[in-house]
């Protein structure tokens, strides 16, 4: 989708620091980070929200926790704990429209949420 701003950076046309991509996922940080570490994670199709995924689309969605599992892992946050956050649309606060997987941690986080 040439107006997204997370395509442009999976395809590297605007700068991202990017943690991790494959063939299916790519992993960038977040420009306005919320805590030590947030990291997200999106498919390298764009796809605009949970919403809007196939049921073909369940191995892709897999692939997005397999992904997160071992950055984690790399960021050095597993054992400690972390959070993985998907906003869909307006309720939530989804500002991005491609869907992506917020990767947090690095510090205790607050809880509850909602
Ligand atoms: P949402 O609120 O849609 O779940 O989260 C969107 C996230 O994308 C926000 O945390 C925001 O800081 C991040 N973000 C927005 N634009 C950019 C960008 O151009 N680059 C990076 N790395 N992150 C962005
Ligand atoms: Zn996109």
């Amino acid at each position: 989708m040439t107006d997204c701003v997370f395509c442009k950076i999976i395809a590297g046309e605007i700068p991202g620091t990017l943690v991790f991509q494959d063939g299916q996922v790519t992993a960038f940080r977040d420009l306005n980070p919320a805590a030590p570490t947030h990291i997200l994670i999106v498919p390298n199709q764009h796809i605009a929200s949970i919403n809007s995924l196939a049921d073909q689309d369940e191995a892709l969605v897999g692939h997005l926790f397999t992904a997160a599992r071992q950055i984690a892992a790399q960021e050095g946050i597993a054992e400690g704990g972390y959070r993985l956050i998907i906003n869909t649309n307006a309720h939530a606060g989804q500002t991005v429209f491609h869907l992506h997987l917020h990767l947090l941690g690095g510090t205790p986080l607050k809880y509850p949420m909602g």
